[in-house]
C-alpha cells in the first residue's frame, strides 16, 4: 500500500513554524482579499484562507464585490490595494464572472504583493529558474514532496493539466527541480502511455476519478490536484482506493494539497513583508 503523503499534517506543522517565525520576526504581515460574487464555493476557499492568517498570526481584511462587477470597478479596487502601505499580499480569488477580463485585473496586482504568483512578472521569474513568488498550489506540492523525501532530480514527470494556476507552473517546478517533465492536456494524443511513463504523476483535471489503476506505473508517485464534488462528497481526479494499491505514495483528497496550497499562501505572505519591510531589490 502507498504512503500517504497527509498535507494537512505538514501543512499544520508548517503553520506553527511560520506563526513562530512571525512572532520574531517583530513584523505584522496582512493579506487582502478579493472576492467578487457570492459563488459558495470561493467564499469557503476565502474563509479558509482568513481562519489560516487567524492562526499563523497573519492580520486580514477581506473585499468582497458584487457579482456583476465590471473590470474597471475591480481594477480600482486593487490599485488601492497595491497603494495601501499596510497591505503585503493581495489574493484574488478566482474564478473571477465572465465578464471580467481575469488576465487584466491579475496583471493589475502589483508583483511585489502578488502573493498567489500568478502575474506575468513572478511566472517569467519561475520560468527562468528563479521563483519569488511561486502559484501556491504547485509550490506547495514540491514542499509536500520534499517533506516525504520524494527525489525528483532524474525523474520522469508527468503533469496532466496546462492551466496557468497549477499544470504549467507545477511543470516549471518540476523542471527546476531536474524532473524530465511531459505535460498533458485534452488535446493529448496516446495520454495513457504518457501517464504509464510516470515516475511523479500530478494530476490537475477537474474530473473524479478520472486516473485508474492500469494508468499508473507500478511505485509511481501520485499527486492529486483534482477538486470534484460526487453526491456531496469531495473527490480527487484520483480513483484513491484502487491507485493507492499500486502506487508507491499518494496524496488524499481532502488533506492532501489543499491544506499544503492555503500554508503556501501564509508563507509567501510573511516572505512579501518581509522583502517590503527592507526594500529588498528582485
Ligand atoms: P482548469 O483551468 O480547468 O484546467 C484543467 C486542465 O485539465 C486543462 O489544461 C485541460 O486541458 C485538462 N483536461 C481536462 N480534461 C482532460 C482530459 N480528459 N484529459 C486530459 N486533460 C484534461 O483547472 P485548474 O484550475 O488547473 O484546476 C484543476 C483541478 O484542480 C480542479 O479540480 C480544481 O478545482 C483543482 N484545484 C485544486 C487546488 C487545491 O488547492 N487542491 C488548487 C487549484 C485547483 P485543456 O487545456 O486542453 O482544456
Amino acid at each position: 500500500m502507498a504512503t500517504i503523503l497527509d498535507g494537512k499534517k505538514i501543512a499544520d506543522m508548517r503553520m506553527e513554524i511560520l506563526k513562530e517565525e512571525i512572532e520574531d520576526s517583530g513584523l505584522y504581515p496582512r493579506l487582502a482579499t478579493v472576492i467578487v460574487g457570492s459563488d459558495p464555493a470561493s467564499q469557503m476557499y476565502v474563509r479558509m484562507k482568513h481562519r489560516a492568517c487567524e492562526k499563523t498570526g497573519i492580520g486580514s481584511v477581506g473585499m468582497e464585490l458584487a457579482g456583476d462587477s465590471t473590470t474597471e470597478q475591480i481594477l480600482q479596487t486593487i490599485l488601492l490595494l497595491n497603494r495601501d502601505a499596510d497591505i503585503d499580499g493581495i489574493l484574488l480569488q478566482l474564478p473571477l464572472p465572465s465578464q471580467v477580463d481575469t488576465a487584466r485585473v491579475i496583471t493589475a496586482v502589483s508583483p511585489d504583493k502578488d502573493v498567489d504568483g500568478f502575474h506575468p512578472f513572478n511566472l517569467g521569474l519561475l520560468f527562468s529558474g528563479r521563483p519569488v513568488f511561486a502559484p501556491c498550489t504547485p509550490k506547495g506540492i514540491m514542499t509536500l514532496l520534499s517533506a516525504y523525501s520524494i527525489e525528483t532530480a532524474g525523474t520522469r514527470a508527468v503533469v496532466v493539466g496546462r492551466s496557468i494556476d497549477v499544470g504549467r507552473p507545477m511543470a516549471a517546478l518540476l523542471t527546476n527541480a531536474d524532473a524530465t517533465v511531459t505535460i498533458c492536456h485534452s488535446k493529448s494524443r496516446n495520454l495513457i502511455e504518457e501517464i504509464q511513463r510516470a515516475d511523479i504523476l500530478v494530476s490537475a483535471i477537474g474530473r473524479a476519478h478520472y486516473i485508474t489503476r492500469d494508468m499508473v506505473s507500478p511505485g509511481a508517485v501520485v499527486v492529486d490536484v483534482g477538486i470534484n464534488q460526487v453526491n456531496g462528497k469531495l473527490t480527487g481526479d484520483v480513483d484513491f482506493e484502487q491507485v493507492q494499491q499500486v502506487a508507491s505514495a499518494i496524496t488524499p483528497v481532502p488533506g492532501g494539497v489543499g491544506p499544503m496550497t492555503i500554508a503556501t499562501l501564509m508563507e509567501n505572505t510573511f516572505r512579501a513583508a518581509g522583502m517590503r519591510s527592507c526594500d529588498s531589490v528582485w
